[in-house]
């Protein structure tokens, strides 16, 4: 091993995972003025089934349709951001070369899902007067990060356009309203002016605000950033895991039983939705499983170019 220096770019940075984020309870209302555009990552979840007494657990989950079907119990291990290649991932949707998840995926689509798309900005939290979206005074403002997925990103695009005669979304603030905690869904609508531009006290609070709080590295509020070994380590687990269910239920080709109580994988991780990960914002029920080549999100951020022009 080489030696290495007291000098300060060697010092060794520890992530820090802990900032502000936007995520409110069920029925809790915000007011938010979105002012730049979002990183977009691709994120695994990561979750292995479980066994208790010598069974595997089983749970009764309700399906669309109001039908009931028998899935695997599943812990959470992990939230992890996707090690491939940006370009082979927007076609392909997979990049087994570059991401040992991928590649695990690939093989054993009934123990993980290929990866999703997974955006975060920052944007500016006005405080508001309780249960309601009217400013607070004196005027107050936080700058939190804020993750979503695809639904909510295409969402945002909608009501940019929608606006976009009256100077879209930077010229208007959005009114948040949560329909599910769990899930962090959330009721759209748009206010008629953007409490932020309101005259140049309120202009340079923000702009300060914006300035002074933002996080270094957005793309950790996708997903956790681990690498090598620590990803192979997940992977045994959920291999182990896995593993132990399918000699339980007495199949001795392990790759025969698994995923298949009632249904196909597909159809179960359509229904069921995933664990909730390590921010509480889990993707959502209707996420699709990412086997189909994804758009390109670049050219849709085009519309948010130079929205915060205080
Ligand atoms: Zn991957």
């Amino acid at each position: 091993m080489p030696r290495v220096q007291f000098s300060e770019e060697n010092k060794v940075q520890k992530t820090n995972y802990n900032f502000p984020r936007l995520k409110l309870d069920k029925s809790e209302k915000a007011r938010i003025a979105i002012i730049e555009d979002p990183v977009v990552e691709y994120r695994h979840s990561l979750d292995s089934p479980t066994v208790s007494n010598g069974n595997v657990d089983t749970k009764e989950v309700e399906a669309r349709n109001g039908s009931t079907y028998t899935d695997y119990k599943r812990e959470f291990i992990s939230s992890l951001l996707c090690t491939g290649d940006a370009e082979v991932l927007e076609v392909g949707g997979v990049d087994p070369e570059g991401c040992k998840m991928c590649a695990y995926a690939l093989e054993n689509p009934d123990h993980i899902k290929p990866p999703q798309r997974r955006y975060a900005m920052h944007v500016i939290k006005y405080k508001t007067k309780a249960g309601s979206t009217t400013v607070a005074t004196p005027f107050s403002v936080e700058l939190v990060v804020w993750a979503f997925p695809d639904r909510t990103f295409n969402k945002i695009i909608e009501l940019n356009q929608d606006w976009a005669e009256q100077g879209g979304l930077k010229a208007h603030d959005v009114f948040l309203d949560c329909t599910n905690g769990s899930f962090q869904n959330y009721d759209f609508s748009v206010a008629p002016d953007a409490a932020w531009s309101k005259n140049d006290d309120t202009k340079s609070l923000v702009k300060e605000t914006f300035d002074n709080n933002q996080i270094p590295d957005l793309s950790i509020a996708c997903g956790s950033r681990k690498e090598g070994t620590w990803i192979q380590n997940d992977l045994d687990k959920i291999s182990e895991a896995w593993g132990l269910v399918n000699r339980i239920e007495g199949g001795e080709d392990s790759d025969e039983s698994a995923g298949s109580i009632d249904e196909s994988f597909d159809s179960i991780m359509e229904k069921s939705g995933p664990a909730p990960d390590f921010a509480g914002d889990p993707a959502p029920k209707d996420a699709e499983p990412k086997s189909k080549p994804a758009e390109k999100p670049a050219s849709k951020t085009e519309d948010f170019a130079g929205i915060f022009d205080v």
